[in-house]
């Protein structure tokens, strides 16, 4: 093995040697970074992978397990684990130089793995293979497969799937173009003097000085515009700020999002389905337009007495300053409930943060989610990893190890700037352990900096884990392909929004939120305040969430040709949230998602759903024990993408999701206790 021969084989040695330390290979990013070594590794596994797609292709006779799955999932094996090694690197690496020829070798490995996707051969192989004595899991995923190459239209004839790529192609460009049109229309409004920021944090003026002119601009980027829409007691300008930032990219994305959508339409019709909305759900949970649009209607009914109770309390509030008001503008919303947050649900998120020192809380998560899934973490000081600040843990199943992960926890220059987990090996039973990286910008403790967290973090923190047990619990399975997170695109943010719910738990965080300087654990009835003001405005949220899911879908339901952006996207404001909307504005413009979610901006929703459920089914005063834990990591996480996750959910729950547990959850704020509310007064 060259020195470069790395950490991928790295999890294999470790196992092999049992309880003796083996004596480690310097890995690729413990070294000084080695850029030509690294390159070196994600090109033989795409080399690998290419090499098992010619030993498939050559085959002469009939199709077999052995012959065509074995060599086409060892194919998607070493691809996945060159591009998962290039894209992490990407973000992760230290030196710039370094990510940049990371940029060059994910580019190389997406287009082997779309190569692969086109591959007429290899379809039709796949299709010829006798499943009639295959377990249920290998039938599925060789019937998932099928259909993904289909939805790609490699069984069309050559006209159409010249056709199909010149649209892919031009939908690439219109995409990119639609996303770079609203990045690059940074909008701002000018003010006379500070005068007109009162309301705004000290560190806010500070940070906006008036010009040469004594005036003061304030921009449509969200570090600027945010605070004023939620703090700014000057209505004119908050009123003036939204109009711009709800114009951006207006009226070239217009355009542009029109085009987009009949390149769309005709791809989707070129392959047999009557939309793009049809289309695109049919390789996932929602299998077609008209279930969305079912979503829709029943979230909407589950949302809609909710959001009005939560709109009557907003309409009071506004009233106590303005008392002949009738409605709430669109642009007022945040203001106005951080007025009624302060109000009627006194809570400072300051007062949280001496309990969450972030060694505390990844110490508790590590603990948390080691009694959830009956598993214990160890971890690997040894082991280097791509930066020193990066902790290589073990996963130890009844002391077997069935799995590693990276921690690279702290913001370092040039690194991913959000929160995110990263698979780095597919887990195949007996072959490869599955691992994975949580990349997260979280305060850094130093001696001096206890590293004092949000609850926001703690929350995502414990999110991010959510996907990371998901990986490696579901990453036992015989087929690289259905390991781990391998399933329908709007299933993967169910387990994750979960775990979310737990952190909630005033015993879950007791046991690790502890006071940095007295170690007092957090109080109970700080807690519950926390959560209540929590729970404020989750159905007005919700409400805001089906408007930008009919927008979603409404775009892609039909010809598009029929379909009036303004029309539709004013209808559908109008017709899902309680708040006015500013004449003169289009969001639809600015609306990133409409590009790439397309119609499936319903998924987040569609998985809150499915977590609100699952979450109801295990003992609420005993979270962590009781049998729902065990039988939660059996009976959803370790099929992985072994099975369709509509089977999952009802396998689960014994029957499919529904909306009881999310109207339940949406309107938790009304059911506190009124000894809360009275010491939330105080
Ligand atoms: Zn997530």
């Amino acid at each position: 093995m060259s020195r470069a021969a790395c950490f991928v084989f790295l999890a294999i040695l470790l196992v092999a040697s049992a309880a003796a330390q083996p004596s480690l290979q310097p890995t690729v990013w413990a070294t000084k970074p080695d850029a030509a070594a690294f390159e070196k590794i994600v090109n033989d596994k795409l080399a690998a992978g290419q090499n098992s797609i010619d030993k498939l292709v050559a085959v002469k006779g009939p199709r077999t397990i052995e012959n065509t799955l074995v060599p086409y999932d060892e194919a998607l094996r070493q691809v996945n684990a060159g591009n998962y090694l290039a894209n992490l690197m990407f973000q992760v690496h230290p030196d710039a130089a370094f990510r940049d020829r990371a940029t060059t070798m994910t580019q190389k490995a997406t287009a082997v793995l779309t190569a692969l996707s086109l591959n007429r051969e290899v379809y039709q192989a796949l299709a010829a293979l006798d499943l009639s004595k295959a377990d249920a899991a290998t039938r599925y995923y060789v019937q998932r497969q099928l259909l993904e190459f289909r939805l790609a239209g490699v069984d069309k004839d050559d006209a159409t799937r010249a056709r199909l790529k010149q649209l892919n192609d031009d939908l690439t460009g219109e995409v990119t173009l639609y996303e770079r049109n609203i990045a690059d229309d940074q909008r701002s409004v000018e003010i006379a003097s500070a005068a007109e920021l009162d309301g705004l944090p000290q560190d806010y003026i500070d940070r906006h000085k008036p010009g040469a002119d004594g005036k003061i601009t304030i921009t449509t980027d969200y570090p600027d515009i945010f605070p004023v829409l939620k703090f700014g007691k000057n209505e004119a300008l908050r009123k003036r700020l939204y109009e711009q930032f709800d114009n951006r990219a207006y009226p070239k994305n217009h355009d542009l999002l029109q085009k987009m959508m009949q390149t769309r339409y005709e791809i989707a019709t070129l392959l047999g389905y009557s939309s793009w909305a049809d289309y695109y759900a049919a390789d996932k949970m929602a299998v077609n337009g008209q279930n969305i649009a079912n979503f829709i209607r029943d979230l909407n009914a589950a949302a809609s007495p909710v959001a009005q109770r939560e709109y009557a309390m907003l309409l009071a509030e506004k009233k106590k300053s303005d008392p002949s008001a009738t409605e709430i503008w669109e642009y007022e919303n945040s203001y106005i409930r951080e007025q009624l947050r302060r109000s009627q649900y006194y809570f400072d998120s300051q007062s949280v943060r001496p309990y969450l020192p972030y060694a505390s809380v990844k110490k508790g998560i590590i603990d948390t989610a080691a009694q959830l899934f009956h598993v214990t973490f160890q971890e690997e000081p040894n082991v280097p990893a791509w930066d020193p600040s990066v902790e290589t843990w073990d996963v130890m199943d009844n002391g077997k190890m069935v799995g590693r992960f990276y921690l690279d926890m702290h913001p370092r220059p040039g690194k991913f700037s959000h929160a995110e987990m990263v698979q780095v090996l597919d887990g195949v039973r007996g072959k490869q352990m599955p691992e994975a990286a949580l990349i997260c910008n979280f305060p850094k403790p130093t001696a001096t900096d206890a590293g004092l967290m949000e609850y926001g973090d703690v929350q995502t923190f414990f999110h991010e884990f959510g996907h990371l047990m998901h990986h490696i619990l579901g990453g036992q399975q015989q087929w690289a392909g259905i390991s781990g997170i391998t399933m329908e695109a709007d299933f993967g943010e169910a387990p994750s929004q979960m775990l979310e719910e737990f952190i909630r738990s005033p015993q879950v965080l007791a046991s690790f939120a502890h006071h940095y300087k007295t170690g007092e654990p957090i109080p109970a009835e700080l807690v519950a305040r926390m959560n209540r003001a929590a729970a404020f405005g989750r159905a007005t949220y919700t409400a805001a969430q089906i408007s930008y899911t009919a927008l979603s879908y409404d775009v892609y339901k039909g010809k598009p040709q029929d379909i009036d952006l303004d029309a539709v996207c004013l209808a559908d404001t109008k017709r899902y949230t309680l708040f006015t909307p500013l004449p003169g504005t289009h969001m639809y413009a600015s609306f990133g998602h409409l590009s790439g979610y397309s119609s499936a901006y319903y998924t987040y929703m569609w998985d809150l759903v499915i977590a609100q459920d699952f979450f109801q089914q295990f003992d609420h005063s005993n979270l962590l024990n009781g049998e729902g834990p065990m039988r939660y990591r059996r009976v959803v996480l370790e099929p992985g993408g072994s099975m369709s996750a509509n089977d999952l959910v009802k396998n689960f729950l014994g029957r499919p999701q529904n909306m009881t547990a999310f109207q339940r959850w949406m309107g938790e704020e009304f059911e506190f206790q009124p000894a809360v509310s009275k010491q939330a007064g105080n």
